[in-house]
């Protein structure tokens, strides 16, 4: 398969050249030149498959070129052996056709370890294959990092280094990033939030010349391909399981980066019957504004209980806008450079576009711990914040309430006892593999927000 870049000037790529980098090299995101199309037969004969079978059929056509299929199904059976729950991703009924698709029991409890169990062992296999070493640096609002590291930390051909918002991310958080053993594993907490993390990283990415010669940076945050594709399985998953491809279901999603729901977009690119795609996000609501209101503009960061979704920017965005704007990279890039400064806005027929592939929320701190605390008198169901997020977007944009309603859980509600306790509900327990979390030693550097300070301590650390 051939990736494009978003930006419309870089060369294109196959997988392992995607999966070795972060931005391409024009700044844009790559992503493949064309999808697989699956047909209803296709899908029909993949129901009842389990989860890691269904996952080596999605992701095969995406990496061919780079791992031939035994290595891959090792990778696969390997990852989701990790997960805590033997069908990996449990649908429960919440209530008449509403669905919350449980994506948490990963070893660090949150959605992210569906792809970064995967895509750590995808790096240590191509690594391992080029007798290569790199350099992994990633920003993280609070569940990346930890999820980065879980999967990463056992290949011995990989530096990581994590950069995560000083004193904004949960305890549960920076416990599980900051308790990892190993020479290999850094934790820099900036002075500052996830977006200045963010932009730090894009622009180490943008200029390695602080790495030694034979060193490169990889990516672990969405922008990697790689993460999108590993998502794309539990759409299918959850939808084959509710009577797709015969049966429409629709998704709402908590909304952060938008690497989450835009896999659930491709998923539909590429045959899915998906009915709604629902944008949940949380007072930073800049792609809820988009989607209702056609107003791309920056607002200021609000710290909620929901620090996941705490984000300014959500970077892949820049992907499905790259569909948007009909895979004209240069018009593209020239919306992107202005978004910078100005709020900014599509054409009506474009608009028309958004509104008719996406619906939106936005739900703040309140409503969030009020439906928290319904759920659980109701159902004795305990969500997360985010993950409550999600479902009271759905219930807010529901259409039509024949067609199933899948709400994607992302995380376990131990990692943000906060808003539990808020919601007057004791704080739940952490599971058996991180009862001792507070006992564990922390390791990690508080840094000053800037590019330099970060680059030079990864100079500085990194064995010559
Ligand atoms: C990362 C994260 C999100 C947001 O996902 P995106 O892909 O960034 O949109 C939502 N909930 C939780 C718990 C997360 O960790």
């Amino acid at each position: 398969m051939k990736y494009v870049s978003t930006r419309g000037s870089a060369p294109a790529q196959n997988f392992e050249g995607v999966l070795l980098t972060g931005l391409a090299p024009d700044g844009g995101l790559y992503v493949p030149a064309e999808l697989p199309q699956i047909s209803a037969a296709e899908m029909e004969s993949w129901r009842g498959l389990k989860y890691p079978d269904l996952a080596l059929k999605i992701i095969t056509p995406f990496v061919s070129d780079t791992i031939e299929g035994a290595e891959l199904k090792r990778i696969i059976d390997e990852s989701y052996a990790e997960f805590d729950h033997p069908s990996v991703a449990p649908l429960t009924m919440l209530s008449t056709n509403e669905w919350v698709l449980e994506l948490y029991h990963g070893p660090t409890l949150a959605f992210k370890d569906f792809a970064l169990q995967v895509l750590g062992r995808l790096l240590d296999y191509v690594l391992k294959k080029n007798d290569q070493r790199v350099v992994i640096l990633g920003a993280t609002s609070g569940d990346t990092g930890s999820a980065a590291l879980e999967g990463c930390r056992h290949s011995e051909n990989v530096d990581i280094f994590i950069l995560h918002p000083h004193n904004r991310v949960s305890d549960v958080q920076r416990k599980q990033m900051t308790t990892v053993p190993g020479d290999n594993v850094h934790n820099l907490a900036v002075e500052g939030n996830f977006d200045d993390c963010q932009k730090i990283v894009k622009a180490a990415f943008s200029d390695q010349s602080f790495l030694a010669n034979d060193r490169q940076l990889v990516a672990v945050n969405s922008i990697n391909w790689a993460r999108i594709m590993v998502q794309i399985v539990y759409y299918f998953y959850a939808a084959l399981a509710l009577g797709a491809p015969a049966r429409k279901v629709s998704f709402s999603v908590p909304t952060g980066n938008f690497g989450d729901i835009y896999a659930g977009y491709l998923a539909k690119q590429m045959g899915l019957p998906i009915d709604q795609l629902i944008v949940a996000t949380n007072k930073n609501d800049i792609l809820h504004r988009f989607i209702s209101a056609n107003d791309y503009s920056i607002a200021d960061l609000s710290h909620t209980f929901s620090p996941s979704m705490d984000i300014l920017v959500s970077s892949n965005f820049e992907r499905y806008l790259f569909d948007l704007f009909d895979r004209d990279g240069a018009q593209l890039t020239n919306f992107m450079e202005q978004s910078i400064n100005n709020s900014l806005s599509v054409s009506a027929e474009q608009w028309a576009r958004v509104k008719a592939c996406f619906d939106s929320d936005s739900v703040d701190d309140a409503e969030t711990c009020a439906l928290i605390a319904n759920v659980y008198a109701k159902s004795a169901a305990l969500l997360d914040p985010h993950s409550a997020i999600g479902v009271q977007a759905a219930r807010n944009c529901n259409r039509n309430q024949a067609i199933p309603m899948i709400m994607l859980a992302t995380a376990h509600p131990a990692k943000f006892a906060a808003a539990i306790t808020e919601a007057g509900i004791p704080a739940p327990e952490l599971p058996p593999h991180l009862q001792d979390l507070f006992a564990r030693e922390e390791r990690y550097t508080v840094v000053e927000n800037s590019l330099s300070a970060v680059t030079d301590f990864i100079s500085n650390t990194m064995p010559s």
